[in-house]
């Protein structure tokens, strides 16, 4: 299996296996590289850079980026940003808190709907990472609400959910903005996930996001129909963006294989142009 899966999630935000397993576990399946795109953090680079050493694997650093339009979550993927760039370094670490605020208010609205989960054990199955979705999901079926996470999003989690809270965060224009002025590549995540019954972002919003320095739209991700597929690479080539793919692996909290969806080398190496010096 060659190419590069350019989206995956560690313990570091909400997946289930360690950076140092999910870079063993690319090793094994004989990839060429693994992007490491946790959820507004960049904080695993160096221990999955560390696992790689020697290997031939080669590790992209990333992250995935919150954002917001119209108050549905929208999310950018950036790579080889430099994670000392402050207006991009405070965004994240504000939204880390943000997270744990969030966190508070949806664990309000289960117990409004009579599901008494705590917002200490969430915390505890967070640990280090930033409290996501899945996090929460997790202590829900602890307390026997429901019997898997996928049925919590199904019943209350899921965007436009009566648990769901949106987190305030940057619209993807600015996402863009942010992540092009810390010297890395934005591309657009999942597109076809978002909004009301997954109606996906509009095209006059991705433009938008390539006029601030956009470079590639996110078209093969598990999650889409071919219909949707279609319909992204058909928006990325009116644009002159970059189509990518990615497994968006989160470990056992989601059914997607690590190396399900992979991006070439070649489309790699010209994603690496898109940096401005
Ligand atoms: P958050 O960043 O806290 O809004 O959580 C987003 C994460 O929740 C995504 O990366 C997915 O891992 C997970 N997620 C979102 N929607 C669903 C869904 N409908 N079913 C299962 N997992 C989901
Ligand atoms: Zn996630
Ligand atoms: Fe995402
Ligand atoms: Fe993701």
């Amino acid at each position: 299996m060659a190419g590069f899966d350019l989206h995956t999630h560690s313990t570091a935000s909400d997946g289930t296996t360690s950076v140092e397993a999910n870079v063993a576990d690319a090793l094994a399946l004989g990839l060429e590289g693994i992007a490491i795109t946790d959820h507004d953090t960049t904080a695993p680079f160096e221990r999955a850079r560390r696992a790689a050493d020697g290997t031939g694997l080669e590790v992209v650093l990333g992250t995935e980026f919150s954002a917001e339009q119209d108050g549905w979550s929208v999310h950018v993927l950036g790579y080889w940003i430099d994670p000392g760039y402050a207006p991009l370094s405070d965004e994240l670490e504000r939204l880390v808190d943000e997270r744990a605020d969030r966190a508070r208010r949806i664990v309000g609205r289960f117990h409004e709907l009579g599901v008494e989960v705590s917002y200490e054990r969430i915390a505890e199955l967070a640990g280090d990472a930033p409290i996501g979705r899945p996090h929460i999901a997790a202590a829900v079926v602890e307390t026997g609400a429901a019997r898997d996470v996928p049925e919590v999003f199904d019943r209350y989690l899921a965007d436009g959910g009566p648990a769901y809270v949106e987190k305030h965060a940057v619209d993807p224009v600015r996402a863009v903005e942010l992540l092009v002025a810390a010297c890395g590549v934005a591309v657009l995540a999942h597109p076809g996930l978002y909004g009301a019954q997954d109606q996906g972002l509009d095209a006059e919003v991705i433009e938008r996001m390539r006029h601030a320095g956009l470079a590639g739209i996110e078209a093969d991700h598990p999650d889409h129909d071919e219909a949707t597929r279609a319909r992204y690479r058909d928006i990325a080539r009116g644009l002159g963006l970059e189509v990518t793919a990615g497994s968006d692996y989160h470990g056992e909290a989601k059914t997607n294989r690590l190396g399900s969806a992979t991006t070439s080398r070649e489309v790699v190496e010209r994603l690496r142009h898109w940096r401005r010096a």
